[in-house]
């Protein structure tokens, strides 16, 4: 198929996507036409990419250590700056090494590989059916074997346990994406546990924002998830993402993971915001708990006038709308009310179960809060007023 023809067929299905550009000024963001809308979609969870000492040390880190790292980790890309602060992020975690990747994506999709050639060659990854699409990159490509298990449905997962006899991992995530709602952890490590697979656990919507001092979900196990990844562009407020893991693990990804191997190593400005992030998420106890009962109040204004918000009990609320035009037309309420949250459709969620994904930050100020809240209170109840 042409190019053409393939956008045309997107916009006949009104699902062509275009790009819009913000001017960023704290946690306002300008657009081309002067309208400013209040950002309630990223995922800057801890209003780090804003903050000026995290901005400070990436700075510093550009002015010591230059604009980019030149070459691969295994060429002579490696900085000391990538040793300290792996050691750093290793500490915060509680693990016994940790390894920087190019970004979340670049993670999910080529350390699944890798530890699916660990696991030996008719290991099978089992994985939560809602899973990001660099999980599902990672499982369904490069002949690794996988299935699919029902969203947290343990019987299933454990279903698909009994089925198999050789090497299995369970891959799932702390808090998912689309839904904000929590894996259970612990019950999914005693499962594992009892059939002896190992857990791969994507910690990107977690890290910074939930467990001790913001140190994700892992953090509550101590010793029990074989393999943690998180991402550095969400509550770190940087960009990257990171694997963690036993010593051993990590030698063997240094030596076996394609997207480690072949890329150039993360750059100093990264470095720096990530060392000056590891310095302040431990501290912000307060941030956390004022997201938290944020996102409480949120959650009880939507379900007030009839919005399902599905199983979340997280900083991310779907805002559960049906149909396309629905979701479509609570972004624009939002909108001319000042705020930018974002449609989430198909193919991203199930069909019928389209949503506004609100994403919210602990850099919202009450005032604003306060002004989200009476918004979200005077939408139109679902089914009435929008189309769909
Ligand atoms: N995992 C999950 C659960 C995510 O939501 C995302 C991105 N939104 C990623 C991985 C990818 O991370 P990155 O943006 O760093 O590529």
């Amino acid at each position: 198929m042409l190019a053409a023809q393939a956008l045309d067929a997107l916009d006949m299905a009104g699902r062509r996507r275009t790009l819009r550009a913000y001017d960023r000024d704290g946690i306002r963001l300008r657009l081309p036409d002067g309208n400013v809308l209040v950002d309630v979609a990223s995922n800057d969870y801890l209003g780090l990419a804003q903050d000026p000492g995290i901005i400070d040390r990436a700075a510093e880190y550009v002015a010591r250590f230059g604009a980019g790292s030149g070459a691969s980790r295994l060429i002579c890309g490696t900085l000391t700056a990538h040793r300290e602060v792996e050691e750093k992020l290793a500490a915060f975690l509680g693990t016994e090494a940790a390894l920087l990747f190019g970004s979340g994506f670049q993670a999910n999709a080529t350390l699944l590989p890798a530890l699916a050639e660990l696991l030996g060659g008719e290991a099978e990854l089992l994985v939560d059916r809602l899973s990001h699409a660099s999980i599902l990159n990672g499982a369904f490509s490069h002949g690794v074997k996988a299935k699919r298990f029902r969203h947290n449905d343990l019987n299933h997962l454990e279903d698909l346990l009994k089925e198999g006899s050789g090497p299995r991992m369970v891959v799932t995530e702390s808090v998912f994406s689309m839904d904000g709602d929590r894996a259970d952890l612990a019950a999914i490590a005693d499962l594992a546990d009892r059939y002896g697979a190992p857990v791969y656990l994507d910690e990107a919507h977690a890290i910074g924002v939930l467990g001790p001092e913001g140190r994700g979900l892992a953090a509550e196990l101590p010793g029990r998830i074989a393999v943690t990844m998180g991402t550095l562009g969400k509550a770190f407020g940087g960009f990257g993402a990171y694997v963690a893991g036993s010593r051993l693990l990590i030698d063997y990804l240094t030596n076996r993971c394609a997207g480690f191997l072949y890329t150039t190593a993360p750059p100093p400005a990264v470095l720096g915001a990530l060392d000056a992030a590891l310095d302040v998420i431990p501290s912000l106890d307060m941030e956390r708990m004022r997201l938290a009962s944020m996102a409480d109040a949120v959650r009880m204004a939507v379900q007030a006038i009839g919005y399902d918000t599905g199983a979340s009990s997280t900083q991310i609320i779907p805002v559960i709308a049906g149909t396309e035009q629905a979701a479509l037309g609570l972004q624009q309420i939002l909108e001319m009310a000042g705020f930018l949250a974002v449609a989430i459709r198909p193919p991203t969620v199930p069909a019928g179960t389209s949503r506004l994904r609100l994403s919210l930050s602990a850099a919202l100020d009450d005032h604003t809060a306060g002004q989200l809240l009476t918004v979200l209170s005077c939408l139109p109840p679902p089914g009435l007023g929008l189309p769909g």
